[in-house]
């Protein structure tokens, strides 16, 4: 049996330098944030009951979710948010049940931003991992990767659980402060313990 690492962290903590750094080590990585940009891309399968569900307004001209829109209302608009999860979380699941059925490997890396947010995830992980690193660092590395403004930064962090919260919750945490050397120093040590908690599990 697959063992499954839920890999989860703060935007801009470096979830996905970790898990490219896990790829690097062989581990299988399953992106659910890859997977809804997938869905929702022109004529991605989410496409179609967005447009029924929100309206022409939030599709742009090439056929994809309109992004910045969307943000928009989703921060002003509570249930607006709870529609579009409804349509987005199933069809997220579904996809990476159906990557990880198809992955033979001593354990997987499953890369959920909002791991402990949602329920979706409880009974399927066997540990989870969070990146952490200071919050001011998140808004830095964030601002100098996107166009975000710091406020819409700042505004997103303020929807996730805090640093303290996802520590608290997560089986293992990796330190994201320092230079990518550290970092790769780390995954490697972690590969080594999920290499050995996999083994012991089957
Ligand atoms: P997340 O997936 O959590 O949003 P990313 O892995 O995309 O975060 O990291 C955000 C940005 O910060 C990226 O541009 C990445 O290259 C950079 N970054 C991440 N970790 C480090 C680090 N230790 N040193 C320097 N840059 C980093």
């Amino acid at each position: 049996m697959t063992y499954f690492v839920g890999l989860t962290g703060g935007i801009g903590s470096g979830k996905s330098t970790v898990a490219t750094l896990f790829a690097e080590l062989g581990v299988p990585v399953i992106d659910t944030d890859a997977i809804s940009h997938q869905l929702t891309k022109p004529v991605g399968a989410a496409i179609g009951a967005i447009r029924n569900t929100f309206g022409d307004n939030y599709i742009d001209a090439s056929g994809a979710l309109d992004r910045a829109k969307m943000r928009q209302l989703v921060f002003t608009d509570a249930n607006a948010r709870l529609l579009l999860e409804k349509i987005l979380h199933p069809l997220i699941l579904a996809q990476a049940r159906t990557q990880a059925e198809a992955i033979s490997a001593p354990y997987v890396i499953l890369v959920i931003p909002l791991l402990f947010e949602t329920a979706d995830y409880q009974g399927w992980l066997n540990r989870t991992l969070t990146v952490d690193c200071a919050e001011e660092t998140q808004i830095a590395r964030v601002l100098s990767r996107s166009g975000l403004s710091e406020q819409t930064v700042r505004a997103i962090m303020s929807r996730q659980l805090s640093r303290e919260q996802r520590l608290k919750l997560a089986d293992d945490a990796i330190r994201n402060d320092d230079s990518l050397i550290e970092l790769r120093r780390e995954v490697f040590e972690l590969n080594q313990r999920y290499l050995s908690l996999a083994k012991i599990s089957n």
